[in-house]
């Protein structure tokens, strides 16, 4: 009997203490710029990749500008800003900020493209509301409050148009856009879904989610899926294919099936978990 029990807490304890020194180490690797450098690449005519290794930010170029999709945060800032002068542009020309959702894994760069770069943050109003808030899970530099958004707002720039929807769950605010990419001139409609992280909990919150993921699909002729992790896309196994890619090859992010297929997936997997809640009630 005592040996059960001074022996069980303490392995207990080990237990506990090893998974919170993993969890660690984890979120120690995701904050390291040199473990999250990825070098930055072109994926169509107009759209680049300029974020980390486990977090998103896309650059879109138009003839008036540029458009940058998240901000990433703390030191992985420099990645984007560095990653937009090494592709041969200039910061001070991106004239928006889209941010998916005030995580600070997104919007924790926001504040630097406004005081350093003179950029516009959009943001669902929403996520206004949460930025200005308690943080979620850590705090960054709070944008100043710039456009807010709604659902089926749109933004010109030059020629180019964005349509934004509203696809709450994961925050309230989560903003998803949908765009056009050319490949070789050949213009396809891609879709940045700003926030398809399962990892919150509530009845009413799941059923938002499972409401927006209906929304995006039915989004008519959507071909590319533009992710704001890359893990939720297969981003760097699609650049692999992209660079062995020859003339007349089809491009490896043009995948409707794929964008639907994962849809279907996070779907499901929100039903299962409404369900289970709905049950332990
Ligand atoms: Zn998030």
């Amino acid at each position: 009997m005592n040996f059960k029990a001074a022996v069980w807490p303490a392995m207990l304890l080990t237990h506990v203490l090893g998974m919170h020194q993993g969890l660690a180490q984890e979120a120690a690797a995701r904050d390291d710029l040199q473990q999250q450098r990825v070098a930055p690449f072109q994926v169509f005519d107009n759209l680049y990749y300029v974020g980390a290794r486990w977090v998103s930010a896309w650059l879109l170029e138009t003839d008036q500008g540029l458009i940058l999709f998240d901000s990433l945060y703390g030191d992985l800032v420099d990645l984007a800003v560095d990653g937009i002068r090494e592709l041969g542009f200039d910061p001070d020309d991106v004239r928006y900020v889209i941010v998916s959702h005030a995580h600070y894994d997104h919007a924790g760069g926001a504040q630097r493209f406004q005081r350093d770069f003179g950029a516009v943050v959009l943001m669902i109003e929403a996520d206004w509301q949460l930025s200005e808030g308690e943080p979620d899970f850590r705090e960054y530099p709070r944008p100043m409050r710039h456009l807010s958004l709604g659902n089926g707002d749109t933004l010109n720039l030059g020629r180019t148009r964005l349509r934004f929807l509203q696809t709450p769950g994961h925050t309230r605010g989560v903003l998803s856009t949908v765009f056009t990419v050319y490949d070789g001139g050949y213009p396809h409609t891609a879709v940045m879904f700003g926030g398809a992280g399962l990892n919150f909990e509530g009845a009413d919150r799941l059923r938002m989610y499972i409401d927006s993921v209906g929304q995006l699909l039915s989004v008519p002729g959507v071909e590319v899926n533009i992710p704001n992790h890359p893990a939720f896309g297969d981003v760097f196994a699609r650049n692999e294919l992209l660079q062995q890619h020859q003339d007349g090859d089809p491009h490896p992010f043009v995948d409707p099936e794929s964008w639907i297929a994962w849809l279907e997936l996070l779907r499901g997997d929100a039903q299962t978990r409404l369900d289970a809640e709905l049950a332990a009630n």
